[in-house]
């Protein structure tokens, strides 16, 4: 029985599952983290392409499950001395929030991601990003958007600058729900994005940056004269100086404003 809990809805449409790889881009020179393996059937494409695929799953069941079957496939394979598939698979049981990323050789993640730890999944990827060169997530459709829209779009917000400071995000093709097993109740969108060496903008202190778009973005129906506020009570000269009218609302802005606003904040002390 599929636990709920744990965001288990699975994928087995081989074409799908194929489109999924093909959007991660990987080649045999490529170490692949899959978080979520579940019952294996993105993993085993994987492993066909890749050099290693680290699979991370929580669900001790499915673990011990795919566990087995891919010693089965050992044990019959006559290639045993070849780093190939199945004998590139690392199963790993335990938590992909925990996982210490930042130790691993250069690596690409690939994953349908469990529901209900997709936002944090992805920012604690983006916080141990040191070797992390991109991530395929399959996400619900809503977070994929919020993720790649620009400036005066609704779906605006922190999420879209968060992911966009430090990589490249590009929505693939969306996946409708009744592509999974048990069926969800949204459909879901494939998103890749490839993480820049240096974030995108140059800042002064990041934390007062994200401090300003998480406050901006707090209030976003109020100018940012207002919603600023708490940042700096010299907040309406300080955005005229960076070229920003203090009647605009946070949606308007663009990263590099953001950052141009930040640095003065602080230069302001
Ligand atoms: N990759 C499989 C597929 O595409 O069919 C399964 C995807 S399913 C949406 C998510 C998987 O993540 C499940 O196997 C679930 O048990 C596992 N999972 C849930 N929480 C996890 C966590 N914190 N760390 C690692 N795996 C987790």
């Amino acid at each position: 029985m599929p636990k709920k809990y744990l965001g288990q809805n699975f994928l087995f449409d081989p074409s799908i599952l194929h489109r999924i790889v093909e959007a991660a881009d990987i080649t045999h020179n490529d170490t692949v983290v899959e978080i979520g393996p579940g019952l294996g059937t993105l993993t085993k494409i994987l492993a066909g392409v890749a050099k290693k695929v680290i699979a991370i799953e929580l669900d001790l069941e499915l673990y011990t499950k795919l566990k087995e079957e891919i010693e089965k496939i050992k044990s019959s394979h006559p290639f045993t001395h070849l780093p190939i598939y199945p004998f590139n698979i690392e199963l790993i049981h335990g938590d992909a929030l925990k996982y210490p990323y930042e130790e691993l050789e250069p690596f690409k993640v690939v994953a349908n991601i469990p529901y209900y730890i997709t936002t944090p999944i992805i920012f604690r990827l983006i916080e141990t990003r040191k070797n992390l060169k991109s991530m395929t997530l399959t996400i619900q459709k809503e977070v994929a958007q919020r993720i790649v829209r620009k400036p005066n779009t609704k779906d605006y917000g922190v999420l879209s600058i968060a992911v966009q400071y430090y990589g490249k995000p590009e929505l693939k093709f969306i996946i409708p729900k009744g592509a999974f097993r048990p069926v969800p109740k949204v459909d879901s969108a494939v998103i890749h994005i490839e993480i820049y060496e240096k974030p995108k903008v140059i800042v002064a202190d990041e934390k007062l940056f994200f401090r300003i778009v998480k406050t901006a973005f707090a209030q976003r129906r109020k100018t940012l004269s207002n919603s600023l506020k708490p940042i700096s009570k010299d907040i309406k000269e300080i955005l005229i100086n960076a070229g920003i009218e203090p009647i605009r609302r946070a949606e308007t802005l663009s990263i590099e404003e953001f950052a141009r606003l930040s640095d003065l904040v602080k230069n302001a002390g």
